[in-house]
């Protein structure tokens, strides 16, 4: 379990995520796992969701982690992109 600690905006495929509800742009982030066999088979792969709270009415958004290849970098990176913001 990864936990970012601070507040962040994020970017989903390099689109601003902003919240539905209040048009918040800075969120704060929580990793879960899901697991995907419920039935008790082996399990392969864990679902890994990235939630957001929004910092201002306390929305959830969340995301499947997923990777894409980015043609600038030459590699594999994540859909989900984050920024720290910086407290005054
Ligand atoms: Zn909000």
């Amino acid at each position: 379990m990864v936990r970012r600690r601070g507040t962040y905006q994020i970017k989903i495929r390099d689109k601003q995520l902003i919240c539905l509800f209040c048009q918040n742009d800075q969120f704060q982030h929580r990793e879960v796992y899901l697991d995907l066999s419920p039935l008790g088979e082996t399990v392969k792969d864990q679902l890994t969701m990235q939630s957001f709270y929004c910092t201002s009415c306390g929305n959830i958004r969340m995301f499947q982690e997923k990777n894409r290849f980015d043609h600038t970098l030459q590699k594999q990176v994540s859909i989900i992109e984050y920024s720290e913001v910086l407290k005054e």
